[in-house]
């Protein structure tokens, strides 16, 4: 008889080494790194090869302050991955940080699940789960300033 399996299935991970990597390499060391455009100055994500507001191929990545709002929220009742049924419910923000950039994100580990409303200030919290992954997760700005 097969033992029945107990262990909490694993969430699904980004891809780290793709178009992105400079990203994910700058969570682990506490940035936000975003591709920037050389023509007009503005700032993109998720990574693209043209600028979507001027279409230049020339950019660089570059860090940006991790202070935002929320802009909308969803609270999520039906887990589309396993791994997420132990946090159900669990809380999705839609964030714009100061630099006109948008993410998508949850907040961080120990904030209650309603202190964040739209229009809330916030800032980056980056949270480790193994030595090659940190998610980019948001704390209400106000709580501990
Ligand atoms: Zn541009």
């Amino acid at each position: 008889m097969t033992p029945i399996d107990t262990t909490v299935p694993e969430k699904p991970r980004p891809k780290l080494d793709g178009p992105e990597k400079p990203f994910w390499d700058g969570l682990r060391e506490g940035e936000i790194r975003v591709q920037r455009c050389e023509n007009c100055g503005r700032h993109r994500f998720p990574a693209s090869r043209y600028c979507p507001h001027c279409h230049s191929p020339e950019f660089q990545w570059e860090a940006v302050a991790g202070e935002g709002e929320v802009e909308s929220f969803c609270v999520f009742h039906k887990a589309y991955f396993p791994g997420f049924v132990p946090e159900m419910p669990y809380t999705v923000l839609q964030v714009k940080l100061d630099s006109g950039v948008r993410f998508f994100s949850n907040p961080a580990e120990g904030e209650a699940k309603d202190a964040l409303a739209v229009g809330t200030r916030v800032r980056a919290v980056f949270e480790p789960v193994d030595n090659d992954l940190t998610l980019l997760k948001f704390r209400s700005a106000e709580a501990r300033s």
